[in-house]
Parts: C-alpha cells; structure tokens; sequence
C-alpha cells in the first residue's frame, strides 16, 4: 500500500531535476502520475517506470494546456514545476529576459491552474502546488532580479488560490527550495567564473555529537 494509492497527479517539466525526482517519487507511493515536458526525449525515459504515463506540454502554450485538460477526467494534484533562471540584476536584466522568465514562471502557473482548478472544484478536492524559491520575496538574492521577483509572484499566486478556494475542498501551497543538485544547477555552476570555488555550505551548524544536542 502506497500513501498515494489511486491518486492521479499532473507534473509539469518532469523530465529532470526536481520534476523528475518529484514524478518518480510519486509513483513510488502509488500515484498514477501524468509526466509533462517539453523535452520529449528525457521525458520518455520516465515511461519505463510503473505508474508514470508522460505527455509532451509546453507550459506558455494556452492552447497546449486546454487540450492537455480537456484529456484529463480526473486528478487529485497538480504540481507546477516549470522554471527558469536568469542570471543577473534588473541592469542586465533586458525586457525579453523579463517577458520570458516571467512567461515561463508564472504566466504558466495562472495558465495550468486556471485550466485545471475546475475539475478540482467540480470533486470538492484537489491540492496545487507550486514550486517558488527561497530566492522570491523570502530572500533577496544576488544576480536574481527577475527570477526572485517571479518567484515572489508565485508565493503571491497560491495564497491568493489558497484564499479563494479554501472552502471548496481545495489547497494550494508552494515549496521554496534552496540550491538543489539538478542538470541546470550545474549548468549555472559551469557558468560561473570558476566552476571550482562554487562551494555550497556557509553559516550551518553542523553538529556531531552522537545525538547529544536532541
Ligand atoms: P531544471 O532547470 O533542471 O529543468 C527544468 C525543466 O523544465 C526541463 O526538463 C525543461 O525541459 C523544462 N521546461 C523548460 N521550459 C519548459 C516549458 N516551456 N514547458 C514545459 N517544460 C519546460 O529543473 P530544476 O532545477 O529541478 O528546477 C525545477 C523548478 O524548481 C524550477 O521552477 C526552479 O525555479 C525551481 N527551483 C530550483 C532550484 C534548484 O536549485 N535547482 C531551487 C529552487 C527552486
């Protein structure tokens, strides 16, 4: 007996980093899981994994994601995972680095939400979450501006859902990561000045004491 057993659930950019490892996962528990991407080669590879059907969806597409819903009868969790990251502060920052981040990490979200939400409703339940960052209105981060602030706007989004719906059987959360080991980390990684200073540990108290402290 999986804690998932019988729920269906809708992963948008699972073909690797978070969305991956949250689809299998997931799955794991007994999810029937919807794996969507526009990546279709990677994301074929999660066909092999029991319980995971992928479907190839560009999330800034509106058309896409109506037809993507429109095939969906039912489903218990929608997780938006789709996101980018864009180096630099708002002086780098040019307008089509602003219109795409936020395109792809929020436009997406009021567009999949919007899509979905009336099924949950329709059910009486259904659960949203939304993947923001430590880096958004929690924290103000160096070289970030657009992705903080696009970030900032999901937090904005899911309480303003949470809010709505709270008394229709529906709950939105959002998680905030910090770093995670992911492809396009490493891809940032390489792209800094020297890939090799990129250490991540700083401020932690890190306590080796048999468990003395608990
Ligand atoms: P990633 O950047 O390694 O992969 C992103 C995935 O999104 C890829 O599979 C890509 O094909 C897909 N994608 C890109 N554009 C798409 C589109 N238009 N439609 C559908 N899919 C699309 O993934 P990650 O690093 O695991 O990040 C996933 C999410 O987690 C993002 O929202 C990111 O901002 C957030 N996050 C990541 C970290 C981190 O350190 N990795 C920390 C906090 C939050």
């Amino acid at each position: 007996m999986g804690r998932l057993d019988g729920k269906v659930i809708v992963l948008t950019a699972a073909a690797q980093g978070i969305g991956r490892a949250a689809a299998l996962a997931f799955a794991k528990e007994g999810a029937k899981v919807i794996a969507t991407d526009i990546n279709e080669s990677k994301l074929r590879e999660l066909n092999e994994h029991a319980g995971i059907q992928t479907r190839v969806l560009d999330v800034t597409k509106k058309d896409q994601i109506d037809k993507f819903s429109e095939e969906i009868e039912r489903l218990d969790v929608l997780f938006n995972v789709a996101g980018f990251v864009h180096h630099g502060t708002i002086l780098e920052c040019e307008e089509k680095d602003w219109d795409f981040t936020m395109n792809l990490n929020v436009r997406s979200m009021y567009l999949m939400i919007k899509a979905f939400l009336p099924k949950m409703l329709a059910q009486k339940s259904g659960t949203i979450i939304n993947m923001s960052s430590v880096a958004s209105s929690i924290k103000g981060t160096v070289n970030r501006c657009v992705y903080g602030t696009s970030k900032a706007a999901v937090i904005g989004l899911t309480k303003s859902v949470a809010a709505d719906f709270i008394h229709q059987g529906i709950r939105c959360n959002c998680v905030c990561p910090g770093t995670v080991d992911t492809p396009s980390l490493h891809d940032r990684i390489q792209a800094s000045p020297d890939p090799q200073k990129s250490a991540y540990m700083t401020g932690n108290d890190v306590i080796i004491d048999g468990g003395w402290s608990l």
